[in-house]
């Protein structure tokens, strides 16, 4: 029923935010470990080696990574706050709340989904997105 729904909303938004906050302090993390690898990339006693590059490569990706996921939890949150959220944005209806649990930045039903992926994988209608 919609009463029990918007109790499972507030539950998923709780997960959200909880999430945004691991990120944000593992990204914090991340960052921390960035900036030493660097300041000691700029050292002359430093010898530049694969291994260092690889570390600073895996950062970054990592520091991309969750950034993303900060924008995904963002627009999730906004679709909260505009009551949006679990809206399918093709059809409409609601989401089920397995799907919304599994993927709380899902703003498509299961449905919608797989043929916004054919549409955007090939087909008459692919355009390059980004
Ligand atoms: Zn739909």
């Amino acid at each position: 029923m919609a009463m029990s729904r918007s109790k499972d909303l507030i539950r998923i938004r709780e997960l959200l935010q909880r999430r945004r906050r691991e990120i944000l302090s593992a990204n914090a993390g991340a960052h921390r470990e960035l900036s030493a690898l660097q300041n000691q990339e700029r050292d002359p006693e430093y010898e530049e080696n694969a291994q260092s590059e690889l570390a600073d490569y895996t950062l970054s990706s990592l520091m991309e990574a969750q950034r993303r996921e900060i924008m995904l939890i963002d627009a999730a949150l906004r679709r909260m706050d505009m009551g949006v959220f679990g809206e399918c944005v093709d059809c409409g209806f609601e989401i089920p709340l397995e799907r919304l649990e599994a993927l709380p930045f899902a703003i498509r039903c299961e449905e919608d989904a797989s043929l916004h992926e054919l549409e955007t994988r090939g087909g008459a209608a692919a355009t390059p997105s980004l």
